[in-house]
């Protein structure tokens, strides 16, 4: 008899554990309560016009443990056109003047050199520990799997990356930035001004580059929604099964002779009973552990994640459906407009405006898509209803037009479709927890620290999705459900696959 898992959550993290489980031999459920699959990682058409939602950048579009995911996900084929950009960001200052992020960190150096010959001891020795983080390498295997071969082997290469990251890990930006001290009034702006308030750890900066820099973060043409549609197809094909539209409203527990509790299945809001032998959250993980499961199995690390840990501010996106072609010399560009308002946002740093004019699929022929995204507090947010929060949109949509307008002045009158999310339209669609759209932000007070997947006192339960490991994403959702699986298979003493096996 096959076991049968119930995975709640048909976003990236849900799929992928699906994959893996009809891999391994499990019946596989996906119960997800929107229309469609993909959670987060989505995008939407209007009059033409794709609008993504997710994917600017993908970490393992060509190589090491998160491009064997996408390989064995079928999210990435042979067929998937990769993009490269030389430029990560433009960023604009509020004097017009402009400055690089150059994805390649030698290139990167040269410029840096360029602008601020005076600093070269800083920027020598930023770019050093930047080189250094270069080595950083996932773990295939989930924790408690993993030899001693397998640590040792992981220190010897990634020797440098781990004494860099040891350093700097509890460091803030701010902190690192000023041990730094640059004097260039360029580089002060973007260092001190931009980056160095980000609440990130200095070491998740000092990592931003290197994938980068190894061509391992590209854009997939296409973007969200294919890429998703793509993992889907792969779950259905494996025989899994995808409920669409059903909410869960209760992970079923039974208590254990012995003591504790075990998992059994799951009810939905209109009142069905799913049994299980094994239950997978791949939803929200504070609805999950304060909602599905009632608040029973919240451990002190937990409990501490969530009232202490910061999380990724919420966004909104602005979109934009051009009538022209306007070619996209740097795909993002990053403005400064620290202090300044767009709707009732005052922004902490600025907004970002990206180009899709190099994914022809993003909008009819000499036509581009163009969003622009900044981060808004969720306390704005989260009473806004009714006819304030359309107000609101309509504030933000004047705003944000006008801004585009200034960096794009060629753009004028040729504006025919806009659109507009907010963090409540996110809350809505996926029950992301306060519109934080990566989970929780990998700062000084968490680096190197995840929430544990198997809850003590809960058999028959895993948690999975963005929020175990700070700092989110998609590779990191996609490889927990992974290893949820691979914890499966140990525990029922069966060997772990990754390919379907070859029949007789
Ligand atoms: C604007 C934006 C840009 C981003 N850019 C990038 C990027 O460039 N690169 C990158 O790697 N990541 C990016 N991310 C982050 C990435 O999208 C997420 O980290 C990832 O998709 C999270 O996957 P997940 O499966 O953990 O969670 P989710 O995608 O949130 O999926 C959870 C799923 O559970 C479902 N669900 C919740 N509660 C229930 C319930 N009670 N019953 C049934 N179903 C339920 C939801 O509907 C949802 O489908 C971006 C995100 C956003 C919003």
């Amino acid at each position: 008899m096959e076991k049968h898992i119930v995975i709640i959550g048909g976003g990236m993290a849900g799929l992928s554990a699906g994959i893996y489980a009809r891999l391994n031999g499990f019946k596989a459920t996906v119960v997800e309560m929107h229309d469609q699959p993909g959670g987060q990682c989505t995008a939407w058409d209007r009059d033409g016009y794709r609008f993504d939602h997710c994917i600017h950048w993908l970490v393992g579009t060509s190589s090491g443990t998160f491009h064997r995911i996408w390989e064995e996900l079928g999210a990435l084929t042979p067929a998937t056109r990769i993009v490269d950009h030389d430029v990560f960001t433009r960023v604009v200052a509020p004097d017009g003047s402009d400055f690089l992020v150059h994805s390649n960190i030698d290139e990167w150096e040269r410029y840096l050199l360029q602008v601020a010959p005076e600093d070269a001891q800083a920027i020598h020795r930023m770019i050093a520990d930047m080189r250094s983080t270069s080595s950083m390498e996932q773990f295939e295997d989930a924790p408690g799997l993993r030899s001693v071969v397998d640590y040792v082997k992981a220190g010897v290469h990634m020797g440098g990356a781990l004494l860099t990251l040891g350093k700097h890990g509890r460091q803030s930006c701010r902190a690192y930035f000023d041990e730094l001290g640059f004097t260039n009034p360029r580089l002060k702006l973007f260092f001190d001004d931009l980056y160095a308030d980000m609440p990130f750890s200095a070491a998740a900066f000092l990592m931003m580059l290197a994938w980068f820099s190894q061509k391992n973060a590209g854009y997939p043409i296409g973007g969200s929604l294919p890429f998703t549609q793509r993992i889907t197809d792969r779950f259905l094909s494996l025989g899994g099964e995808l409920r669409l539209g059903q909410r869960v409203k209760h992970i079923l527990l039974e208590p254990k002779s012995g003591g504790g509790s075990r998992a059994t299945g799951i009810e939905l809001e209109d009142g069905s009973v799913i049994p299980a032998d094994h239950v997978i959250s791949a939803a929200d993980a504070h609805s999950t552990i304060y909602g599905l499961l009632n608040g029973h199995f919240i451990t002190p690390h937990i409990h501490e994640a969530f009232r202490h840990w910061a999380t990724f501010t919420p966004l909104v996106q602005v979109c934009f459906g051009i009538d022209m072609e306007v070619p996209a010399t740097f795909p993002t560009t990053t403005v400064i407009a620290r202090g300044e308002r767009i709707g009732s946002t005052e922004l902490r740093t600025g907004f970002n405006v990206m180009n899709y004019a190099f994914d022809p699929t993003m909008a009819p022929k000499g036509k581009t898509s163009i969003i622009l995204r900044f981060e808004t507090p969720w306390e704005l947010w989260k009473d806004l209803d009714g006819g304030a929060y359309q107000e609101e949109k309509k504030r933000i949509l004047a705003d944000a037009t006008a801004r585009l307008l200034k960096l794009h002045p060629e753009i004028a009158g040729h504006i025919s479709v806009t659109d507009i999310t907010t963090p409540k339209t996110d809350v809505r669609y996926t029950g992301v927890w306060q519109g934080a759209y990566e989970g929780f932000l990998p700062g000084p007070e968490n680096f190197g620290k995840t929430l544990e997947m198997r809850l003590p006192g809960l058999d028959g339960f895993t948690l999975i999705g963005q929020w175990v490991f700070p700092g989110g994403g998609l590779p990191p959702a996609a490889q927990s459900g992974k290893w949820a699986i691979q914890l499966l298979c140990k525990e029922l003493h069966q060997e772990f696959v990754t390919a379907q096996r070859a029949t007789a």
